[in-house]
């Protein structure tokens, strides 16, 4: 080995509480986004693999479902107690193979914790109702269950928030839980799996099948497979959607995003700045929650670009895992594949006309030249049939369309084809009110850039944003991992009844 060699592992799945590397299967590249270099291959499942974890998901469903209340609200809390005290490990995880700064890592753990926390609270959230003479000796109640084995699919760029907007809630009220994660950065699910054995989760409750689409299709297919809860892009949410419904599933599906922010007159310009650039540029754009258009409604436009670039030239792109103790503000982009996707978006957008104002293309970061870095973009005067408006980049490429109205600016974002997330900026209340009320889209931020719902709302948005009806986690978690019954029952009074059946009560 020489010095600069690295030791590359081979990533396998967790099945039956142990982590399982199978001999001479397909493999796929994991890489250190930072450095370029690749540390791990990751096994990709096939079919008898997909068999075998479906199978001890089975299993551990029929164990844990048995299990009382109190008993599963301790492992709960015990897994609760273990992140909580260990994040650190989970954060540097997630930076060696995302690239996002271990900061941001770590805000995306606690936002996943939050689901934890609620989950932990169950028993009050599934508990049923209960009619007493409903008609006379006759009482209607209903109580809910789990469903079985659940499938959850997870996009790359919250590789533990994500899966927990959905297993914490599933485990909780009785599920076993099959985690297909994002195959770029699969080592935070094994992570948490080792972490529910330590929290005293029977094996085969949480396993984790690593793989591309032959995995997901078994998942699909299986008829074993209760439900799918897949967070990914718009094209792969309306294949799962409709694989899955077709096979008879519960599915929800959270799909892309194109999040506008719409910047009025009398707002606080610096706020505005602050906040674009935030969430624009934060984890290099790679976040489905990320602003990626600025609408200004004129004269304001000038002034603003004139800021949000005077603090791009403040951003500091590294390794997100930092050196000599120092944080950078953002890291690479997830593949060389998906920055060269980027940076292609921004040629379109120079090609119809746009004037690039701030130029990421071929940024360079000192010690990491193998890197996938990209530099933070800003683009002024694109017109709006460009593909680099239309589309979804999901890099840290923030694009201004001067507008000449609040009117004009929702009637922009209401035509779009996605409605994840966006914002309003102004100190006007009443224009705040009215802009909730018009606009189409599932999450809202009133001078809130990045309006993510904490856990005890729902996440979800509308449009091609989100396909069936069910959000993440809230409410609309339990009510999705669970089903009810209903119960009539008739119970004749021991005053009406004959000598023979007396029950011994003293009539
Ligand atoms: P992706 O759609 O490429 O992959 C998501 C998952 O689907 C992965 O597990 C992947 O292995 C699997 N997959 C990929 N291609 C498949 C195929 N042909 N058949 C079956 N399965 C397949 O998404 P990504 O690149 O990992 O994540 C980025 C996307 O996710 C962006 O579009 C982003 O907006 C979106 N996202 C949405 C939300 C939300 O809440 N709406 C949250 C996070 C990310």
């Amino acid at each position: 080995m020489t010095s600069t060699a690295i030791a590359v592992r081979t990533i396998g799945h967790w099945v039956d509480g142990a982590e399982h590397v199978p001999e001479g299967t397909r493999t796929s590249p994991v890489y250190n986004p930072a450095t370029g270099q690749v540390t791990g291959h990751l096994a990709l499942a096939d079919e008898a693999l997909i068999e075998q974890a479906i199978a001890s998901a089975q299993r551990g469903f029929e164990e844990w479902s048995g299990y009382s209340i109190a008993k599963r609200q301790t492992v709960l809390f015990a897994f609760r107690e273990l992140l909580n005290a260990r994040k650190g490990e989970l954060a540097a995880l997630i930076t060696a193979e995302h690239g996002k700064v271990i900061s941001d890592a770590m805000g995306e753990i606690l936002r996943g914790q939050e689901v934890v926390e609620l989950a932990c609270g169950f028993p009050h959230l599934i508990k049923g109702a209960f009619s007493e003479n409903a008609s006379t000796g006759v009482d209607v109640y209903s109580l809910t269950q789990p469903l079985g084995v659940v499938g959850i699919i997870s996009p790359f760029n919250f590789p533990a928030m994500v899966p927990m907007w959905f297993f914490p809630i599933a485990i909780a009220v009785g599920n076993a839980v099959v985690l297909k994660p994002s195959e770029k950065d699969p080592s935070a699910a094994l992570w948490m799996a080792e972490l529910w054995q330590e929290a005293g989760l029977p094996d085969g409750v949480f396993t984790v099948l690593q793989g591309d689409k032959l995995a997901v299709d078994g998942l699909l297919n299986d008829p074993r497979v209760q439900s799918i809860s897949f967070v990914g892009s718009t094209p792969i949410a309306q294949y799962i959607y409709q694989e899955a419904s077709r096979n008879g599933k519960r599915v929800q599906a959270l799909g892309g995003a194109k999040n506008h922010m719409l910047v009025l007159p009398d707002a606080d310009l610096d706020l505005v700045a602050d906040q674009a650039v935030n969430a624009g540029y934060g984890a290099a754009g790679e976040r489905c929650m990320a602003i990626s258009v600025v609408l200004a409604v004129e004269p304001v436009a000038d002034e603003l670009i004139d800021r949000i670039a005077e603090r791009i030239g403040r951003l500091r792109i590294g390794d997100g895992a930092g050196a000599d103790g120092v944080e950078p503000d953002m890291g690479p982009l997830i593949t060389d594949a998906h920055r060269d996707k980027v940076a292609s978006y921004v040629d379109i957008a120079e090609a119809d006309g746009a004037r690039i104002v701030v130029d990421g293309r071929g940024v360079q970061v000192d010690g990491c030249e193998s890197g996938f870095f990209f530099g933070p973009t800003l683009i002024d005067d694109l017109p709006l049939h460009s593909r680099a408006y239309t589309e979804e980049i999901f890099g840290p490429v923030l694009q201004i369309v001067r507008i000449g109205s609040y009117q004009e600016g929702v009637e922009l974002i209401n035509s779009g084809r996605f409605g994840n997330g966006t914002a309003i900026f102004t100190n006007d209340g009443g224009a705040a009110r009215r802009f909730q009320h018009e606009v189409q889209v599932g999450m809202i931020g009133i001078n809130v850039p990045i309006p993510v719902p904490v856990a005890y709302h729902s996440f979800g948005g509308w449009k091609q944003s989100l396909f069936g009806d069910a959000k993440a986690y809230g409410v609309h978690g339990f009510e999705f991992f669970t089903r009810e019954k209903a119960v009539t029952a008739r119970w004749i009074d021991p005053a009406r009844r004959g000598g023979s059946e007396h029950s011994g009560i003293d009539l």
